[in-house]
């Protein structure tokens, strides 16, 4: 499958956006963004007038590119959740949560999304007891999320569970870090889903046109 294998902090910098795709060096003065708030490239520190459209493209992007998808995965997930029943925006939202890379980066097993989608590929989880290697695989609440014995010795996703204890996971899931599990409690609400702060109707309002 066709991927992003370009400087991730490119990305930010041109969302002007901390987009949290590399792990704890997000967290730390080392961000690209803090050192260089601009966008990338010759005219990056221009003064540029943004359209509606402009607006609108931009928060799609960052979406996009927050949760690693490509315009025609994105664009799907878009389609589900117009069809489903309540506001399509929060229901796209939650869409991208319940994915399985991204459960488990929320639950602290990888540092990025990127890290978390290769470790689903690698076969590292299983789910409610069974190997789930798809990382679009969308999550329901109760199911039960467990690194395989074989896998618990990894030194990077040992480091990555201690960075997400001091941090804390999210209200709506549950993480057992010494037994390598976690769950998906609930579908989360709007008002939980903080980090980024996105505009999701903007989405809307570009895919409506
Ligand atoms: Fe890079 Fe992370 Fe900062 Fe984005 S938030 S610019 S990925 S370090």
């Amino acid at each position: 499958m066709a991927r992003y294998t370009g400087s991730v902090c490119r990305m930010c910098r041109r969302e002007n956006m901390k987009l949290f795709l590399k792990g704890d060096r997000c967290y730390t003065d080392k961000c690209a963004l803090e050192r260089r708030n601009y966008a990338p490239g010759q005219h990056g520190q221009g003064r540029i007038k943004v359209s509606d459209y402009g607006t609108q493209l931009r928060e799609k992007q960052r979406v996009k590119r927050t949760y690693g998808l490509l315009e025609k995965q994105f664009r799907a997930y878009f389609g589900m959740a117009d069809r489903m029943k309540g506001v399509t925006g929060e229901n796209l939202l939650v869409l991208l949560e319940r994915r399985l890379d991204s459960i488990i980066y929320r639950l602290g097993f990888a540092t990025s999304r990127n890290e978390a989608r290769q470790l689903v590929r690698h076969s590292h989880f299983l789910v409610n007891g069974r190997k789930v290697n798809i990382p679009s695989y969308l999550v329901r609440p109760g199911d039960v999320i467990e690194l395989r014995e074989k896998s618990r010795k990894i030194v990077r996703v040992n480091e990555a569970l201690d960075s997400v204890m001091r941090r804390g996971v999210p209200s709506w899931i549950e993480l057992e870090r010494d037994a390598f599990k976690g769950s998906l409690k609930t579908l989360p609400v709007r008002a939980e889903m903080t980090t980024p702060a996105f505009q999701e109707q903007l989405i809307v309002e570009l895919y409506s046109k």
